[in-house]
């Protein structure tokens, strides 16, 4: 009877013990536990090689493609993934951060510099497929929210993106509110705000204008390349196993 109880526990650690260590290898490194559950998918596949910036050498300024596959400095927290967004709904099957080849060229270089003051990019959403934007504004139809799917969005010409700062060991900086936060905090021309928040945004600012993308004044975590605003409107979707 002993022997069977003692044999009980062991296999009980046993599973414990692998369960854990599944969980050990969904998390990114340096992510927060919060990482893990939003950006799981894109962290999944971190495992396989990253490829070489000159794979970009055969491929058109246009074309989509993963960033996960080219480089591991990038941090994600897509929400529009998760119910963890101001529509209270997930709309991507699962999360995934495309870019034009354009974009992820500049995100690239944009994070060097980032990284070179101790911090990465994080991002909260990237490309957006113009269904998607569809099933947005059927949530939320007005357009100070939601841009117009007819005309769709420079997200759905995959040339924006929006994005936040973290440290290089996952801790968030303060932009003084969270993402989509739809209010006068978020606007860049707010300027009574903490100096240390001023800091961040204006980090975020200078070096994103740097490498090529503009901001709109009513959000701090939204930028657009100005090399993509002539781009067409795309409803590629994304693989999801
Ligand atoms: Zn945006």
């Amino acid at each position: 009877m002993i022997r069977s109880i003692f044999f009980l526990f062991l296999t009980a650690t046993f599973l414990f013990a692998c369960k854990e260590n599944q969980n050990k290898d969904k998390k990114p490194k340096g992510g927060s536990q919060k990482m893990v559950v939003t950006s799981d998918s894109v962290t999944q596949k971190k495992t396989l090689p990253l490829k070489s910036l000159r794979s970009f050498k055969g491929l058109a300024d246009t074309t989509f493609i993963r960033l996960a596959e080219f480089s591991d400095e990038f941090a994600y927290d897509l929400r529009y993934a998760t119910k963890n967004n101001f529509l209270k709904e997930k709309v991507y099957d699962c999360a995934e951060c495309y870019t034009r080849v354009k974009t992820a060229k500049a995100l690239l270089a944009a994070n060097t510099d980032f990284r070179d003051k101790g911090v990465r990019i994080k991002f909260f959403d990237c490309y957006r497929p113009n269904s998607v934007q569809y099933k947005m504004w059927e949530i939320v139809p007005n357009p100070q929210y939601v841009a117009n799917p007819k005309k769709g969005s420079i997200h759905n010409k995959g040339g924006a993106v929006d994005i936040t700062l973290e440290t290089l060991d996952g801790e968030a900086l303060d932009m003084g509110t969270d993402f989509d936060y739809f209010g006068k905090r978020a606007y860049h021309d707010m300027t009574n705000l903490p100096q240390h928040i001023l800091d961040n945004r204006k980090l975020l600012k200078q070096t994103m204008e740097k490498h090529g993308f503009w901001s709109i004044r009513t959000e701090w975590w939204h930028y657009n390349l100005g090399a993509a605003s002539n781009d067409e409107v795309a409803d590629f979707k994304w693989p999801c196993d």
